[in-house]
Formats: structure tokens, C-alpha cells, sequence
């Protein structure tokens, strides 16, 4: 069950985000899988935690990047063309932590 997880979890962090690249921006898909995944830093939140990784913790609303305030911070970025593709991959991002909860 746990190995199952992690490649659930881990796929989804890395090459569902390939998928999504490729399917809604073709045309450069390669940078767009890159800025998506990138979002992964935000786990960086994680080291304020102790202990740092728990496989037993929710990081919904635990982490501070992980908050439903940080989501409407990242929904907020959708709506500049700029950050957009970012918003995209934080809040897949949040999303694909929150399906790791169900676990839990
Ligand atoms: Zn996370």
C-alpha cells in the first residue's frame, strides 16, 4: 500500500505534469513540464517542520505554503498570463498533496 502511494504521489508530482503539458501547451510543452514541476519548492515549507518529513502528516494546512490561504494566492496568480502556468502547477500541486491525505 505504501509503495503504491508513493508512486501515486510521485507520479502525479512528476509525470502527470508532463501529460498536462503536453496535452494543453504542445508548442512548448518541455519548459511548461519544467515550471510545473519546479513547483515541487514549495516543499521547501517542509523544513520549518519538525520532524521535516512525516508519511503519517497531512500537509494540507500543516505547511505554510500549503494552506487554503496559499491556494487563493496561487488562484489569484491564474489570472496573469504570465504566472498562470505556475498557478497551474501550484495549485496541481496542492491538489496532489490533498490526494495523499486521503490516505491517511
Ligand atoms: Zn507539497
Amino acid at each position: 500500500m505504501e509503495v503504491l502511494r508513493f508512486f501515486i504521489h510521485y507520479g502525479l508530482h512528476l509525470i502527470f505534469p508532463g501529460l498536462i503539458a503536453w496535452l494543453f501547451f504542445r508548442e512548448n510543452w518541455r519548459k511548461v513540464w519544467l515550471i510545473l514541476v519546479f513547483t515541487m519548492l514549495i516543499d521547501l515549507d517542509h523544513l520549518l517542520a519538525i520532524p521535516i518529513f512525516d508519511p503519517h502528516r497531512c500537509s494540507i494546512n500543516f505547511h505554510p505554503l500549503h494552506t487554503y490561504l496559499a491556494g487563493i494566492a496561487y488562484i489569484s496568480l491564474l489570472f496573469l498570463n504570465r504566472t498562470r502556468v505556475l498557478a497551474i502547477g501550484l495549485l496541481f500541486h496542492l491538489l496532489t498533496d490533498a490526494i495523499d491525505c486521503l490516505w491517511l
